[in-house]
């Protein structure tokens, strides 16, 4: 995928936009949270399946706070910036 196809993905997370050094430089940050502070595996999957219906999802960047939501929503005590999770 190109890079100008990545930045436009609407609805991709990293790992699906073509941006594969972000997405693995998130999955290291991912694998450092305390097991105590990450969301289940259920809860987070239910998390980015918001993401990827939501509108503000775009080359898997969230637009509304500028994250990464896979990383936002690894951790237990995160939440959604516009209250969808
Ligand atoms: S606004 Fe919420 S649901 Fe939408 S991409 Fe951002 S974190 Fe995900």
């Amino acid at each position: 995928m190109s890079e100008s196809a990545a930045e436009t993905c609407i609805g991709c997370l990293l790992w699906e936009s073509g941006r594969a050094e972000i997405y693995e430089s998130v999955q290291a940050h991912i694998e450092k949270i305390p097991l105590k502070d990450r969301a289940e595996d259920a809860e987070y999957d239910k998390r980015l399946s918001y993401c990827r219906a939501c509108t503000h999802l775009i080359g898997g960047t969230c637009m509304k706070c500028g994250c990464y939501p896979e990383l936002r929503a690894a951790f237990r005590t995160q939440r959604c910036p516009a209250k969808k999770w």
